[in-house]
């Protein structure tokens, strides 16, 4: 029986794309096998009565070299697929993968449908969002999906999960410098209030997160925000180079409305935005839009808020 195989650094990992897995197995009459670098029984009860076999990683090293040497093992001849959620690690574990074994790749995939002749068609984002790639492979093939995109059937019982030793493998670490980061995950909020350089400076930006405050709110930015001038850490940053959002509403502030910065916001189910030219790209995509300074507006809305709030 041919094997979809899914990734993940971790059982969370495994169950965010295994929507996804289930999908292209289904289509092909192939059994999914799960394997992840950490998780022991989580990662059994994750993907029981979905998976057949899963594989917890046991080795040292660099979190992809160890996928990658895993993937090679769990592959075996009758590979029809293998998927993980688009994460860096994995992504670059999938990309070596692939290279290795001469199958084609394709990151945050969205769709996904068999044709009559055993090819497959593959779609994704393409152009920063604003179209739509379509590509017809043969299988094997390998594909990232952006994590939760597909819902993940409920797992029910639990199955065994067999440890998988691969040594120690890829380069060795002399030091780590962590980045600075504040720990916020934007990528799971249900409301974000974004900035952009329509805020004059790093103090005024409390008037975002007086806003964020009120309405149960995280905050994120455009890339000048966090790249540029350093106001926020780059774990606020959202767009095509770093978080992508899917909050029920996204309100952005002094945000021109980049494809680069839509791309990771576009699938927000509402877009509100302040911006003072109503030629901004921001308001092709609001539902929402006051055009105006957001020096007067910010303050309005939250001197609203307040009041209904007492
Ligand atoms: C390869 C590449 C990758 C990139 N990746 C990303 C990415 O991941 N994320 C990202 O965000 N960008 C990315 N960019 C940058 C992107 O192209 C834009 O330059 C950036 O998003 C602009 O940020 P901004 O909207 O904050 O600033 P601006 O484009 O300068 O827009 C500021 C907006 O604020 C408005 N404004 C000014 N003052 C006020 C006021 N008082 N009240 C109300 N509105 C006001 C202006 O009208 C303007 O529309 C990338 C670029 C490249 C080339």
């Amino acid at each position: 029986m041919s094997r979809v195989v899914v990734a993940g650094r971790n059982p969370q990992d495994v169950s965010s794309a295994i929507g996804f897995a289930k999908m292209v197995a289904d289509a092909s009459g192939s059994s999914v096998v799960a394997v992840a670098l950490s998780g022991g029984d989580e990662l059994g009860r994750a993907v029981a009565g979905i998976a057949s076999e899963a594989y917890a990683i046991s080795g040292s090293g660099h979190a992809p070299e160890l996928m990658l040497e895993a993937l090679g093992r769990v592959a075996g001849p009758d590979l029809y697929a293998v998927v993980s959620p688009a994460l860096k690690d994995l992504t670059d574990a999938l990309a070596r993968f692939s290279a290795g074994a001469g199958i084609p790749m394709l990151t945050e995939v969205t769709e996904f449908a068999r044709g009559a002749g055993g090819e497959v068609t593959l779609r994704r984002a393409a152009m920063a969002g604003r179209a739509v790639a379509e590509y017809s492979v043969v299988p094997p093939f390998a594909a990232t999906v952006a994590p939760g995109r597909f819902p993940a059937p409920q797992p029910s019982g639990t199955i065994e999960v067999r440890r998988l030793d691969v040594g120690a493998r890829g380069p060795e670490v002399l030091g780590v410098e962590p980045k600075r980061r504040e720990g916020v995950d934007i990528s799971s909020a249900d409301i974000v209030v974004g900035v952009g350089r329509g805020f004059r400076s790093k103090e005024d930006l409390s008037l975002a997160f007086r806003l964020a405050e009120l309405l149960g709110a995280a905050v994120g930015c455009s890339r000048p925000i966090a790249a540029d001038y350093g106001w926020l850490p780059e774990d606020r940053w959202i767009g095509i180079s770093a978080k992508k959002i899917r909050p029920k509403l996204y309100v952005a502030l002094g945000i021109s409305g980049a494809p680069q910065h839509m791309a990771g916001a576009m699938d927000s189910k509402l877009i509100a935005a302040v911006n003072k030219d109503k030629n901004a790209p921001i308001f092709q995509y609001a539902d929402y839009g006051v055009i105006g300074d957001l020096y007067q507006v910010v303050p309005a809305l939250i001197r609203r808020l307040e009041e209904l709030r007492r």
